[in-house]
């Protein structure tokens, strides 16, 4: 097809854009990605889920990942007034992957988007897509770059992996108010001089405010001594806590005794950072010549690490149904890519919906879960929100009320410690 650019032309270098650019390369179509930014740059997204590595690995991105010298993941540690709770991947039932990595992003999409390249993958950064044009047979795109000079693309399909740029979202009206609340996040990263023997470094550490229970903090441990730092809730919640950000991040981190101690002795990497409104949901994730993916459709919420996840299996959805119609097949995008990749998402918001209401807190913080219990729920913060013979996948919300009632949750006490 020499009178279109390219066969796919790919919004957005970050996950999502380069496995499904790796996938389609590999597959012998060609691939185009234009990205707004020059990489490395900074994203957040640091910590991964163990289901990623099944789509690393199907896009051929797998081997370098696993060169990058990344902090092992194998679960996630809980704290809440001085009280631990583990989720340990390693737990899972089936045979899904244990561990993940912790990944400094700037780092990780540059090594991601870099293997893309050697698979055959034409990368242009520092453009600017303004304008999608949809079409059965030849959609097209706008884009521009640093100099002002303006360009229409044409392709045989399009992949949105714009991320928070939201392309296809905005420019074709189907951005969605979200169903979860809104909420702020404060965040850096640090030299985090960490020397208690007894810190897991192989878990992230998700702390809850000691008398705020929306209130949540992340500690994502990087290799060489280095952890990304969050705080997130209501921003009304947060703005209590001080007139500026850097005055809530000092008493918020003041707040809660176990980062308190732990730490002592960091020193910040970069300068205090703030996002509000993250969450995002679209009306449709395919149209004419399209299908979106990743955080440019829809995003729930950090607490479980599912948004990188949640990216890669969109884009490991699509690139084999992308190739399918380049070849002249017939694809029901409805059937074999949204309902699939938005059951998984359902699975996430109703795990979201269980933490910020309590039930969650009060199921993972209670101290005799039966253990077949605590490995469905494991093998679902793991990433494997898509299997079907988990009961917590097949009925999320059902279980886990029921479930946190037995951990003596109260509806009335929901929102409250
Ligand atoms: P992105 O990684 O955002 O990549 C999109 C790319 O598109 C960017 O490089 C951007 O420059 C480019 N782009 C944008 N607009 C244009 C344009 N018009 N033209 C060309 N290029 C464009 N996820 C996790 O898995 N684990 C976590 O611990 C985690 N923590 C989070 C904490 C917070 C507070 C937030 C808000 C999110 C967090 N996430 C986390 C989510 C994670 O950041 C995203 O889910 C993930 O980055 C999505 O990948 P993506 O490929 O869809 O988009």
């Amino acid at each position: 097809h020499p009178d279109t650019d390219a066969d796919v032309l790919i919004i957005g270098a970050g996950p999502a854009g380069a496995a499904a650019a790796a996938w389609l390369a590999r597959a012998g179509y060609r691939v185009r990605v234009l990205e707004r930014d020059h990489f490395p740059r900074f994203c957040l997204g640091e910590s991964l889920l163990p289901a990623c590595m099944e789509d690393l690995s199907r896009a051929g991105l797998l081997d370098s990942v696993q060169r990058g010298g990344y902090q092992v993941k194998d679960g996630a540690a809980f704290t809440r007034r001085g009280r631990e709770a583990t989720v340990d991947f390693r737990d899972q039932p089936g045979p899904g992957w244990r561990h993940t990595y912790q990944v400094e992003r700037a780092d990780f999409d540059q090594r991601l988007i870099h293997a893309a390249t050697g698979q055959g993958v034409e990368v242009e950064f520092g453009v600017t897509v303004t304008e999608v044009h949809p079409d059965h047979r030849r959609p097209r795109l706008t884009r521009v770059d640093q100099h002002g000079r303006t360009r229409v693309l044409t392709a045989r399909f399009l992949l949105d992996a714009s991320g928070p740029g939201r392309v296809i979202a905005r420019r074709l009206s189907l951005a969605r108010p979200p169903r979860l609340a809104p909420r702020q996040a404060l965040f850096s990263h640090v030299d985090d001089g960490i020397r208690d023997a007894a810190f897991d470094r192989d878990k992230i550490l998700i702390a809850i405010h000691p008398r705020e229970a929306g209130v949540w903090y992340w500690l994502i441990p990087f290799s060489g001594g280095r952890a990304s730092l969050g705080v997130v809730g209501d921003p009304a919640a947060l703005a209590r806590h001080g007139d500026t950000a850097e005055a809530r991040w000092q008493a918020l981190l003041d707040a809660e005794p176990r980062l308190r101690g732990l730490l002592r002795d960091a020193r910040r990497r970069r300068p205090l950072d703030e996002l509000q409104g993250y969450a995002a949901a679209a009306s449709r994730l395919h149209g004419p010549g399209y299908a979106v993916l990743g955080n440019a459709g829809e995003f729930l919420d950090p607490v479980f690490s599912s948004g990188v996840t949640i990216a890669l299996r969109s884009a490991l959805l699509a690139a084999p149904l992308v190739a399918r119609r380049l070849d002249g097949e017939a694809v029901d995008w409805a059937a074999a890519f949204e309902t699939p990749l938005r059951r998984g998402i359902a699975t996430f918001r109703a795990f979201v919906e269980a933490w910020y209401d309590g039930r969650l807190p009060a199921i993972i913080f209670h101290p005799r879960q039966p253990a077949s219990l605590r490995r469905q729920i494991s093998a679902v913060l793991a990433g494997y929100a898509w299997d079907r013979d988990n009961p917590f996948v097949r009925a999320p919300n059902r279980r886990l009320t029921a479930l946190a009632r037995l951990c003596g949750h109260r509806p009335s006490a929901e929102g409250t410690p």
